[in-house]
């Protein structure tokens, strides 16, 4: 998708510090981190916010799910716990209209939410 940063991270057009890519998704610290550890989980199909999801979609997500708790581990957060987060639309605070899953830790994270 054109002017999608996330999209751009994808093709190469712009630099991340890319944490785990394989053919449906890529990881990336995030540029602004919340936590000690941020990292964003990011399909990489330009679905705008989890409204857009539909049922082909499932194997997506449980593929993206399942590989935040072997990225976890992979950065050493995963005995202490994190947070997963999707934002969805305005109110939540979505700035990038690409999905993408939120995965912080690395801390106690109390009620902090991003
Ligand atoms: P959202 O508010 O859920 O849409 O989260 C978007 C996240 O993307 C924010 O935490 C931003 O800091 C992060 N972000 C925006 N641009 C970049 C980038 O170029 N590289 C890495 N993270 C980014």
């Amino acid at each position: 998708m054109e002017n999608c940063v996330f999209c751009k991270i994808i093709n190469r057009e712009i630099p991340a510090d890319i944490v785990y890519e394989d053919d449906i998704m890529i990881a990336f610290k995030d540029i602004a981190p919340q936590a000690k550890v941020h990292i964003l989980l990011v399909p990489k199909e330009h679905i705008p916010n989890n409204l857009y999801l539909e049922g082909r979609h499932k194997s997506v997500i449980g593929h993206i799910i399942l590989k935040a708790n072997e990225i976890a581990k992979q950065l050493g957060i995963a005995e202490t716990g994190f947070r997963l987060i999707v934002n969805t639309g305005p109110h939540s605070g979505q700035e990038v209209p690409h999905i993408h899953w939120h995965l912080l830790g690395g801390e106690p994270l109390g009620r902090l939410i991003c």
